[in-house]
Parts: structure tokens; C-alpha cells; sequence
């Protein structure tokens, strides 16, 4: 029996004072959600989708409700959720109005012949299968529209507006690795934009025989550098995971000139978590003992 391990991530970006503590007890509450599934001999996968959908419904992450808006101050959502076993994968984009945006990824990933849905079959699959639905206006919230103010007066992209993307990866007591990340994108972003979040390999990857990985930060750049694949590349040759994760987002920042962040678990159980940003609000629970960091 492998010892089990969680992971869990609250965003890379330029975290403002105002939100640190909230973000803390965000992801103190996500890990110990995915944990309890883990302690009880629940799998990754059920452990990574417990874990995410507490961020989902914490107002103060960019996935679910609180999820940043686009340029018509409307909520798109995307979500990637990945099986180490046997590497199925399952992605949805551009949702609007899907509570739980990683539970419609799983529902791809196991009862669809596909991996990716967008649109109007997306919407079709939540019906058939009965997901919970959230109009824009729960999904809005004001921290989000004070963001958008703010960044409307630069119009920009950069470390200062919401990257707080949420996402996990564990590993359970069966050595099975689940990876999984949830978004609702960037501040200002156009209409109809997808991020890195569900192409597998940018915003996440799972394998069992490497380890797993779950990405945020600067979107355009992460899909690129298929920034989580490159972690598990990395490893692959020999690298330590701490070193792999350095060196994944040092690569970013050298050939896109990208900033982010990740966290990653190899099949031992070791973690990683590495940032380029100012800050990452991060936690894990290994041998039954919380740390967490921003
Ligand atoms: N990577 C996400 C995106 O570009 C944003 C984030 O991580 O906050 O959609």
C-alpha cells in the first residue's frame, strides 16, 4: 500500500494583501476536502474532484463562483481533469453556466467516447447527466467586477489581475495519480478565449509511472510550453521534482517570457510547487500533517 498525498493550488499571481488569508483558508479547507477521501481509501481522482470542487464554491478563487469575467463582464469556464492509470483525460471549455466545471470534465472523461467538449454538446452532457447549473449573476461576484474596473483603466495582461485558477493532484493509497485544474480564465479576456487549462500537458497531466502536475498562471504561454508535460519530461531524464518544476517554469520564462506556477507529486509521493509570480497559495497533506505557503 502506497502512503497517500494531496496537493492543491489557489492560483499564481500577484496576490493582493486583501486576499491572502482568504485564499489561505481556501486551500486549507480544499486539501483537507480531498484528504478526507484519500484517509478513508477513496481514489485520486475522487480525492482531486472533492478538493477542486471546494475552490469552486469559494468566491475568493477564479474557478466557479468568483470566477473573473470577460471583456463583456460575462463568466467562461474552463476545466481539465486527467486519470494517472491509464492517462484518460477529460476537458471542458468556455462553460457559462455549469456549478462545477471539474465534474463535467470527469463526466467526459468516463461516460463520453471523447476527451474535450465545448458549447452546446458540453451543455447537453450537464443536462443528460443531471450536473447543477448557476446562473451568471451567482456566478459574478463583486470582487471579481471590482477586478475588472481595475483592469479595464490598463487594459492589459500581467502578474496584477486574476490568476487565482484552482487545481489539485493526488495520490492514493492504490499509487494511482489524479491531476485536476478549474478556471475561469483572465481578467478582460475576449469572448470565446480558451487558456491552457484544459489542453492536457499545459494546464495539467497525470501519469502514474512519472507523476502529476497542475499549472496556473499566464495562459498564452503555458499552453506553449505544454508546461506540466514538461515537468514529467523533465523528471523523465532524472531530475528531482523541485528541480524539474524550477526548471519547467525557468524554460517558460526564457523562450515566452511567461510567468505561472505549478505543483506536482511523483510516484513516491514527493511534492513540488514552484512560482515565478510574486505569490501561489499552495497546500498539501502528507503523513496526515497540513503545510501550506503563499
Ligand atoms: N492559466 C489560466 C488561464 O490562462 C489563468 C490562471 O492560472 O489563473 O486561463
Amino acid at each position: 500500500m502506497v502512503k497517500p498525498v494531496i496537493i492543491v493550488h489557489g492560483g499564481a499571481w500577484g496576490i493582493p494583501d486583501r486576499l491572502v488569508d482568504a485564499n489561505i483558508k481556501g486551500v486549507k479547507e480544499s486539501v483537507k476536502a480531498g484528504w478526507k477521501v484519500l484517509e478513508a481509501g477513496g481514489s485520486a481522482l475522487d480525492a482531486v474532484v472533492a478538493a477542486v470542487n471546494v475552490m469552486e464554491d469559494n468566491s475568493s478563487f477564479d474557478a466557479g463562483i468568483g470566477s473573473v469575467l470577460t471583456e463583456d463582464r460575462t463568466v467562461e469556464m474552463d476545466a481539465l481533469i486527467m486519470d494517472g492509470s491509464n492517462l484518460d483525460a477529460g476537458a471542458v471549455a468556455g462553460l457559462k453556466d455549469v456549478r462545477y466545471p471539474i465534474r463535467l470534465a470527469r463526466k467526459v472523461m468516463e461516460e463520453t467516447p471523447h476527451v474535450m467538449m465545448i458549447g452546446e454538446g458540453a451543455n447537453r452532457l450537464a443536462d443528460e447527466f443531471g450536473l447543477e447549473r448557476i446562473t451568471q449573476e451567482e456566478l459574478v461576484t463583486e470582487e471579481a467586477r471590482l477586478e475588472f474596473e481595475e483592469w479595464s483603466e490598463k487594459a492589459e495582461y500581467g502578474d496584477s489581475f486574476g490568476h487565482d485558477t484552482v487545481g489539485s493532484v493526488a495520490l492514493d493509497r492504490d499509487g494511482n495519480i489524479a491531476a485536476a485544474t478549474s478556471t475561469g480564465g483572465v481578467t478582460g479576456k475576449k469572448v470565446g478565449r480558451v487558456g491552457d487549462v484544459p489542453l492536457i500537458g499545459s494546464g495539467g497531466y497525470a501519469d502514474n509511472r512519472v507523476g502529476g502536475v497542475s499549472t496556473t498562471g499566464h495562459g498564452e504561454a503555458i499552453m506553449r510550453v505544454n508546461l506540466a508535460k514538461l515537468v514529467l519530461t523533465y523528471m523523465e531524464m532524472g531530475m528531482h521534482i523541485q528541480e524539474a518544476s524550477d526548471k519547467a517554469l525557468g524554460y517558460m520564462a526564457l523562450r515566452v517570457n511567461g510567468s505561472g506556477g505549478l505543483i506536482a507529486l511523483d510516484a513516491d509521493g514527493n511534492m513540488g510547487h514552484a512560482f515565478t509570480t510574486k505569490r501561489m497559495v499552495w497546500a498539501s497533506i502528507k503523513d496526515g500533517e497540513l503545510e501550506t505557503g503563499i
